[in-house]
């Protein structure tokens, strides 16, 4: 049988402020939609209580960040909240060359180098409800400190201020709406004429010679 995938997976930017609830979100949707995975991305911050390596991150030492920093393995990285995150471009293309839309949960600065590099991703912004939630939602997880809160909330911010180098904005008050919207915007761009494959037309246009349409 033949295991070529009919179309190249899609890449999807998320963005948003610590605590909006990307993290749920982009999990949810890989969970009910096929043919969707999320990046696991390379970070030099310490696992916190339950996250494992290989699944939330890939956690390793400023020195193994630095040699695949070095040798371009990464296809964006950035610090954030002090600590180094990155995004394999291995990992990205085996999953888009297999056909599979890959959602990229990065922050506003690895957003704007795949968005200055002109990579072909469409970009997502998630805003919490109102700025009291996030504050809530940051504060409720327990694993920061007081002072991890607020400087994440001084860093949300400032990445509030880029939500309109987006595509699309999906407001996350209720995790399930939000995901629902999410997924349209996935399905939809799945079905840009650009993104359908061409093969698919070419066959149906062949089909459609003038002899077919006699009767
Ligand atoms: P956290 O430490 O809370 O998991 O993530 C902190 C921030 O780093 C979040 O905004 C998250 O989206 C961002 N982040 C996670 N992985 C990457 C990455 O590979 N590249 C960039 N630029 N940001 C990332």
């Amino acid at each position: 049988m033949d295991k070529t995938p009919t179309r190249r997976g899609v890449l999807f930017v998320v963005s948003a402020p610590s605590g909006a609830g990307k993290t749920s979100l982009c999990q949810r949707l890989v969970a009910e939609l096929d043919d969707v995975v999320q990046s696991v991305s390379y970070t030099t911050r310490p696992p916190r209580p339950g996250e494992r390596h290989g699944r939330e991150y890939y956690f390793v030492s400023r020195e193994v960040f630095r040699q695949h920093v070095a040798a371009g393995d990464f296809l964006e990285w950035a610090e954030v909240h002090g600590e180094w995150y990155g995004t394999s471009r291995q990992q990205v293309e085996a999953a888009t060359h297999a056909g599979k839309d890959v959602l990229l949960a990065i922050d506003v600065q690895g957003a704007a180098q795949l968005r200055a590099a002109g990579l072909d991703a469409v970009f997502v912004f998630v805003l919490p409800p109102s700025w009291e939630v996030l504050r809530a939602r940051l504060q409720q997880r327990g694993s920061e400190s007081p002072a991890a809160v607020a400087r994440r909330l001084a860093v949300a911010r400032q990445e509030l201020a880029h939500y309109t180098e987006y595509d699309y904005v999906v407001v996350n008050d209720e995790l399930a709406k939000a995901v629902a919207v999410l997924r349209a915007i996935v399905v939809a761009e799945r079905h840009r004429v650009r993104r359908v494959g061409c093969a698919l037309v070419s066959g149906l246009l062949q089909a459609a010679t003038p002899a077919t349409e006699d009767g």
